[in-house]
């Protein structure tokens, strides 16, 4: 097998104003999260007594089509990659629901888990560490196979030549060691070890981050073109909205362990309605050096708060030029906005409606709305 274009016929990240939009996928959920969260304990003294948390992740809800992706991203520490690892259950949440399939994975066991390990895969973020260098690239790719006592049914070798040439290969280099290869090409090399098992959900933890400009476009126009070949869906995880734009179907914005918008592509894109998103939207780069002076950079005051001790409220409200009283006294839920736009804020922008209004409106009209997370209940409880 092969992907359908090459390298040099491929558009380049950097341009990414995203092509055509695609089609929104309408199919049914392959993955849910519900009020998912990771408290980190802290402890201190001779018995190791918790003193505090690290709220990582603190009650995030979404969910991924089949066949669609989901870009998560936010500035380092906001908990995206937590949020990922708890859905590949490398990390036990401390409290939500993670429904994979219609299976609430959850608090399934390690053996339990272990057929579905075949679906639900990884690609990690540096190429260089994520490869053992004392196997070889046919040991790598191999050993999912392995894992699952696949060999004699699969025909290894044979299984493992065709997914190299698959990310674009050589199926000769079957018995070459990592440090042989360009970053690009190791990364290719896990992409493969990924997909050997021939999963149904990917998440992808910063997968082009480590890469040079020039190979990270490779590495996206490979991600989507396998993607349509093998009917993936994608979670993918960076704090690059190039890339995220690029490679999205949706997009969800992270901020200190909340998600504060979620929208299609396209319409986050153009129509970003909480001031976090704005502010990140307006540090991209514009290649067109005529686009450049139309528009406002936003430059946010101060550091992210710690984890260990969160504002209160809106959890932006430190950083928000636009914050206001009632912003650090009641939490703004994350409700939809506009047709499949969610953002949580007291005064988004881009809109007429506020999360406190459509909270309202739903309550007028139950059934109608609220879209958001299960922690806009409570917040919106806190409002009343
Ligand atoms: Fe800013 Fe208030 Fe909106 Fe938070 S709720 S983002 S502080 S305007």
């Amino acid at each position: 097998m092969s992907t359908s274009k090459t390298p040099a016929e491929k558009v380049s990240v950097d341009k990414a104003p995203a092509g055509e939009p695609r089609p929104i996928r309408e199919g049914e959920n392959l993955l849910e999260v519900e009020n998912l969260g990771k408290h980190f304990p802290v402890t201190a003294g001779l018995l190791r007594r918790q003193v505090a948390a690290v709220k990582a992740v603190d009650g995030v809800s979404f969910s991924v089509r089949k066949g669609e992706t989901l870009g998560l991203v936010g500035e380092s520490g906001c908990g995206k990659s937590t949020t990922g690892r708890m859905i590949m259950r490398l990390l036990d949440p401390s409290f939500g629901k993670i429904t994979f399939e219609g299976q609430d994975i959850t608090k399934m066991s390690q053996r339990r888990l272990r057929p579905l390990r075949r679906d639900l895969q990884m690609i990690f973020q540096d190429p260089y560490s994520s490869l053992n260098p004392r196997k070889t690239v046919g040991a790598i790719v191999g050993a999912p196979f392995r894992l699952q006592n696949l060999e004699a049914e699969q025909g290894v070798k044979k299984a493992v030549q065709e997914i190299l040439e698959l990310v674009g290969l050589n199926p000769e280099h079957y018995n070459r060691y990592p440090h042989e290869f360009s970053g690009g090409q190791r990364q290719r090399i896990g992409i493969a070890r990924t997909l050997a098992l021939k999963p149904k959900l990917i998440i992808a933890d910063e997968p082009v981050s480590a890469l040079d400009v020039s190979v990270q476009a490779q590495v996206v126009n490979l991600l989507e073109d396998l993607q349509d070949e093998l009917d993936l869906t994608y979670v993918v995880i960076a704090h690059d909205l190039s890339v995220v734009r690029h490679i999205s179907d949706r997009v969800a914005v992270m901020y200190l362990g909340k998600i504060v918008e979620l929208a299609d592509r396209t319409d986050l894109y153009e129509r970003p309605m909480h001031p976090y998103t704005n502010a990140l939207l307006s540090a991209v780069p514009i290649p067109d050096p005529a686009q450049r002076g139309e528009r406002k950079r936003i430059r946010l005051q101060g550091d992210v708060p710690s984890p260990l001790d969160p504002p209160p409220a809106c959890r932006f409200h430190t950083r928000c030029w636009k914050a206001q009283d009632i912003c650090k006294q009641v939490e703004p839920p994350l409700v939809e906005l506009s047709p499949g736009h969610q953002a949580a804020c007291h005064f988004p922008e881009n809109t007429t409606v506020s999360a406190t209004d459509a909270v309202a409106k739903a309550a007028v009209a139950p059934g109608a709305a609220a879209a958001g997370d299960a922690g806009s209940a409570s917040a919106a409880d806190s409002a009343e």
